[in-house]
């Protein structure tokens, strides 16, 4: 297929280097027009600044290679196709999504102008693996990680030496960004991590204080790397990581009602405590590393995977509360907040989502005394605690002498949970 005019519309894959899409058109096209649309209806949480870094960074890269970055305001598809009438454009190109959201997107737009999907959101297509014994998707982690790492995988793409993007267009201003965001911050963090942490990712990925993971998921939440890049960095337990990653996009493409609806019903019964979840959003529960995570959350927008496990356990296994409410808050603060990732991983946690044992608790004394054995992360954290011996392995529950200006432990009505 040669093409005259194709705008390339840019979503949560913010980068130059292996763009199935973008490389397509400049293969395939006399003009190429990348486009993004912000659209003020759709909540990007705390992520605002840091998808406008992205942008920012991404539209250098493009004027570098000869083209830019159009940005236009308003719902997606009316702007797109009012800019394709406006340059005579004959197709969009764009990479395929998964969310409710991006897919009714897509679906609206075909019906407007010619549409060509390409992969790049996940290293694998959420629709290429199958199970054998029937079914459109995996439900089980393991038997998925089997056949993905035997999946055929396409080649990893250069960035585009030229993108010819016409003169003649009003670029559009970018909004105000942090210094975070974007490509060339991502391309940098990953070879600083992996030349210092990669080799030994498996010992430390659990340690809270060590914090030796690669925070590189808001950079993947906005597409700053290609998965498939990252996943050829020679490391099993890295990629098994990544894994998880396409796991719940295989899921969320089967189910996308993923943030709303419990994949399995289980019949619970949740309470209504607006107290208690005001007290866990604040950090204010009185169980030191449920305070830790909660509040490293606040303050960074990010937590750490071992944290998110703690604290998203304690709010529906302890307080009982819908993991909807407490999903919500995640997906307001982190940078790295994905419907497929946060929804995903909140279901698994709360028992009607894909863990193969549902009733699953993570017991906050046990996990800090093993994943925070000096109590430097519930310190860094909680400076109310900085100076209390063991504060992080304290059960303040059975204590009668609270630390001063630290919360007493929520008390739930009811028979005390086994949980401590
Ligand atoms: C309740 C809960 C909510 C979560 N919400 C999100 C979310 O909104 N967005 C998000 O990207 N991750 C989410 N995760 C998964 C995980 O906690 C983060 O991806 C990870 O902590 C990011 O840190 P990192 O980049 O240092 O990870 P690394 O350990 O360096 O892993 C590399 C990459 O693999 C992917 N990954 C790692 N663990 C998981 C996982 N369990 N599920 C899916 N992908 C994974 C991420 O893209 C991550 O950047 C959630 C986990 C839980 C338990």
């Amino acid at each position: 297929m040669v093409v005259d005019t194709v705008i390339v519309l840019f979503n949560r894959d913010l980068r130059v280097h292996d763009h199935p899409a973008l490389s397509a058109a400049c293969g395939r096209a006399r003009r190429v027009i990348p486009l993004f649309v912000l659209d003020p209806v759709v909540p990007s949480g705390r992520r605002g600044p840091f998808l406008a870094a992205c942008l920012t960074d991404l539209r250098d890269s493009l004027r570098a290679r000869g083209g830019d970055l159009i940005l236009r305001r308003g719902d997606v598809v009316t702007e797109t196709l009012r800019l394709a009438r406006e340059t005579a454009a004959e197709a969009v190109f764009t990479s395929a999504d998964v969310s409710e959201l991006a897919r009714t997107r897509q679906r609206r737009l075909s019906d407007g102008i010619e549409l060509r999907r390409f992969p790049g959101v996940t290293v694998v297509p959420p629709d290429l693996l199958r199970p054998t014994g029937g079914g459109d998707h995996y439900r089980v982690f393991t038997p998925y990680w089997r056949a993905w790492q035997r999946a055929v995988r396409r080649a990893v793409l250069p960035a585009p030496g030229h993108v010819p993007t016409p003169s003649g267009i009003h670029p559009g201003e970018l909004p105000d960004g942090d210094r975070q965001g974007g490509e060339t911050r991502a391309r940098e963090r990953l070879r600083a991590w992996s030349s210092r942490h990669l080799s030994h990712y498996a010992e430390g990925h659990d340690d809270l204080a060590g914090d030796t993971t690669s925070r590189l998921s808001p950079y993947l939440r906005f597409g700053c790397l290609s998965p498939l890049e990252l996943s050829t960095l020679a490391n099993d337990d890295f990629t098994r990581q990544l894994c998880w990653r396409d796991f719940y996009h295989q899921v969320t493409f089967a189910f996308p009602r993923i943030n709303r609806d419990d994949y399995r019903a289980r019949g619970h019964q949740w309470r209504d405590d607006e107290a208690a979840l005001q007290a866990w959003q604040a950090g204010q529960t009185g169980v030191p590393i449920v305070d830790a995570g909660m509040r490293q959350l606040l303050s960074e927008g990010w937590m750490h995977n071992r944290a998110r496990l703690i604290t998203a356990s304690y709010l529906v296994k302890h307080l009982k509360i819908d993991w909807r409410s407490g999903a919500a808050h995640f997906f307001d603060l982190l940078l790295d907040g994905d419907v497929a990732d946060n929804f995903g991983n909140w279901q698994w946690v709360a028992g009607t989502g894909n863990d193969t044992r549902p009733n699953r608790t993570f017991n906050p004394i046990l996990q800090a005394r093993r994943f925070d054995p000096e109590g430097c992360y519930v310190r860094a954290h909680v400076p109310e605690l900085a100076d209390v011996p063991n504060a992080h392995v304290h059960q303040p529950w059975n204590s009668s002498t609270p630390v001063r200006g630290y919360p007493s432990p929520l008390r739930i009505p009811g028979p005390e949970p086994t949980l401590f």
